[in-house]
């Protein structure tokens, strides 16, 4: 937006960087409502949980679930965790948000289980921002031990982001890990340093970005990422886990090189815990 109004203002003149200064203007006022209504909407419950599938790529069978952040605010409608996450994390909201999720998650996947649908670990997004503080495994801990749900229940996805601070970061992984919880990095493959990365950071799953599954059909790339990582992923004995599949063709590619695990609209898209359950009947 910027970068366009920058654009007219030069084309017609002087007198258009008004309108510049509206467009920033623009982008900080949404910002800084936004800021005021994520604190509110926590305590009026305007936060929501979604859940994808994450399934055997050639039977379909459901082995995973995602859990995925929703925000309906009554006036400003339905907002994208793309915009409202970093603004969580630039202030500080998605520690308590956050513990809401996990909460949530896990009281959500017990009572699945108890329920007796069959029992998935349920994957829930970490930001590096929250494993800053200090009593992080504790905190994770404490919701175990609150909702019941078994460590082995609960999948933690990171981001390469965590490399950051390599040596505090592999120390609270190895806690997690050593507490029976499981491990995977989320969009693997757009952070610096993918490769090394996977030499400290105990982890048992990556997850390769939608970028490089959409990249399948691409003349130019053919999936050599992909197969690449797979191969990697493999030889080091990860599980590898494709996300954003929306076409056939790039499911039979990725089993064809050996993924044989990953989500994405084919199967189904994010889905109310409701919609989930009729999901897990048929
Ligand atoms: P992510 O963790 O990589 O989640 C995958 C995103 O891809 C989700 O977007 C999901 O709805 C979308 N997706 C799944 N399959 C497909 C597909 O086949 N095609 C397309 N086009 N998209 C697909 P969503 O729910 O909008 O979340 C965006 C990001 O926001 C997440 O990316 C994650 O980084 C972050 N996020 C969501 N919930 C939370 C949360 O509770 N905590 C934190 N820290 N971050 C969250
Ligand atoms: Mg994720
Ligand atoms: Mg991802
Ligand atoms: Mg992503």
């Amino acid at each position: 937006h910027a970068d366009t109004a920058m654009y007219l203002a030069k084309e017609r003149g002087k007198n258009n960087y008004q309108f510049y200064d509206a467009q920033l203007m623009g982008v900080s006022t949404r910002k800084m409502q936004l800021e005021h209504a994520m604190r509110r909407a926590m305590q009026q419950e305007q936060f929501t949980l979604q859940y994808q599938p994450q399934v055997e790529l050639g039977k379909g069978e459901l082995v995973g679930i995602e859990a995925l952040l929703r925000w309906h605010h009554p006036e400003l409608g339905y907002i994208s965790p793309m915009e409202f996450i970093p603004l969580a994390e630039e202030t500080g909201l998605i520690v308590p948000l956050g513990r809401w999720v996990l909460e949530q998650a896990c009281r959500q996947n017990k009572a699945w289980q108890d329920a007796g649908y069959r029992a998935v670990p349920i994957a829930v997004n970490v930001s590096v921002r929250q494993m800053k503080e200090e009593d992080f495994v504790a905190m994770v801990q404490e919701v175990l031990q609150q909702t019941g749900l078994e460590a082995c229940y609960l999948e933690l996805e990171i981001t390469e982001s965590i490399m950051q601070k390599k040596e505090r970061s592999a120390g609270i992984l190895n806690q997690l890990r050593k507490a029976g919880i499981r491990l995977s990095i989320d969009d693997f493959g757009t952070g610096y340093s993918s490769l090394s990365i996977l030499k400290y950071l105990p982890v048992d799953t990556i997850k390769i970005d939608k970028s490089f599954i959409d990249d399948i059909a691409d003349p130019g790339d053919q999936g050599v990422m992909v197969k690449t990582m797979i191969d990697m992923g493999m030889n080091l004995k990860f599980r590898v886990i494709a996300e954003g599949i929306e076409l056939q063709g790039q499911a039979d590619f990725l089993l064809r090189h050996g993924c044989r695990i990953g989500q994405g609209y084919l199967y189904s898209r994010p889905l109310t815990a409701r919609e989930l359950e009729l999901y897990m009947q048929k």
